[in-house]
C-alpha cells in the first residue's frame, strides 16, 4: 500500500493539569497498531483461546479504524460492544456520511432511506465528492438557510430517522477509554466494567459527550486516541479524560469510576 500519509509525530500536550498516560494512533499507509496482552479479555477475564477468534477493533471500524485492534477483548465482550458501537454510529450517521468517511470495505455510510422522512448521501461522482440531502414533507428552508445576524450557514440535518439508545452510545466510548488503560489501574474501574455488561441503558446527567466535526474535505483516513489523567491536585477538574479524534470528528468525555452509578464515589 502507497503510504499518502505519515503518522503525526508523537503528540506533545502543554497543560500543566495533564498528563498522557496512554495513546495510540494510526493512519493510511502506517501498519497496525494492536494493544492489550494476548490470552486474557480484559473485559470479562475470559482465558479460552477458541473465544478469540475475531478481531477486536479498539475504536469502530464505521469511525474508519483499519489500524487499531485489541487482543484483550474476547470475541462475547466483541460482540456486546459491537452493539455499543452501532448505537455511537446511528447517533452520529449523518456527520459520518457528510464527512465521506470510509468505514468496512471502504463504503461510506448513507443515513436515512430515501422514501423515509430524510435522508443523506455522499457519492464520488467524476473524482467529485457530492452530497445531498433530501427531506420529504418539510421545506428546504428549514434545513439550509443563511442565519442573517451571523452571517453563518446554517445547515440542519435531521436524524431522528435514526434510533438508538443514547446511553449504549456512551457506553462505546467508555469502553475504548478502558482499551487504553494500563492495564495496572483496571482493577480499579471494575464497577464501570460490570456496568458495560449490565442491561443498565439509563442515560445519567454526567454522560457528557464533546463533539467537535470538521467538514472541509473528505474526512481524512487517520485517527488517535488517548488518556489523559489530572496531574495538578485541583479537584475541581475531571481526574480522567478520553479524547479521540477518528476522520474528522473529535469526541471527548470525562473517565470517571461512577458511570452507571446513581451514587457518585
Ligand atoms: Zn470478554
Amino acid at each position: 500500500m502507497r503510504s499518502f500519509l505519515s503518522t503525526p509525530p508523537e503528540a506533545t500536550l502543554e497543560s500543566p493539569d495533564y498528563a498522557i498516560i496512554a495513546m495510540v494512533q494510526g493512519s493510511l499507509g502506517e501498519p497496525g497498531v494492536t494493544l492489550g496482552t494476548k490470552g486474557r479479555c480484559r473485559f470479562c477475564g475470559q482465558t479460552e483461546p477458541r473465544a478469540f477468534r475475531n478481531v477486536a477493533h479498539t475504536l469502530p471500524e464505521a469511525f474508519g479504524n483499519k489500524w487499531v485492534t485489541s487482543l484483550d477483548e474476547c470475541d462475547a465482550c466483541n460482540a456486546r460492544f459491537g452493539t455499543f458501537d452501532d448505537a455511537l454510529v446511528k447517533s452520529m450517521g449523518a456527520i459520518l456520511t457528510v464527512g465521506g468517511t470510509q468505514g468496512k470495505g471502504n463504503k461510506v455510510r448513507q443515513t436515512g432511506r430515501s422514501d423515509g422522512p430524510a435522508s443523506i448521501r455522499h457519492r464520488i461522482v467524476d473524482g467529485k465528492r457530492l452530497i445531498s440531502m433530501r427531506a420529504n414533507g418539510t421545506p428546504f428552508a428549514e434545513h439550509f438557510g443563511v442565519n442573517r445576524k451571523t452571517g453563518e450557514l446554517v445547515f440542519r440535518i435531521p436524524g431522528g430517522t435514526e434510533r438508538f439508545i443514547p446511553a449504549r452510545a456512551y457506553k462505546a466510548l467508555v469502553k475504548m477509554a478502558l482499551a487504553l488503560l494500563p492495564a495496572d489501574a483496571l482493577p480499579n474501574f471494575t464497577k464501570i466494567i460490570a456496568w458495560l455488561h449490565s442491561t443498565d441503558d439509563d442515560l445519567l446527567p454526567h454522560m457528557i459527550v464533546g463533539i467537535s466535526f470538521s467538514i472541509i474535505g473528505n474526512s481524512p483516513p487517520l485517527l488517535a486516541a488517548a488518556l489523559l489523567r489530572r496531574t495538578s491536585g485541583n479537584r475541581d477538574t475531571p481526574c480522567m479524560l478520553f479524547v479521540t479524534t477518528m476522520g474528522s470528528v473529535c469526541l471527548q468525555i470525562v473517565l470517571t469510576r461512577r458511570h452507571g452509578l446513581r451514587v457518585p464515589e
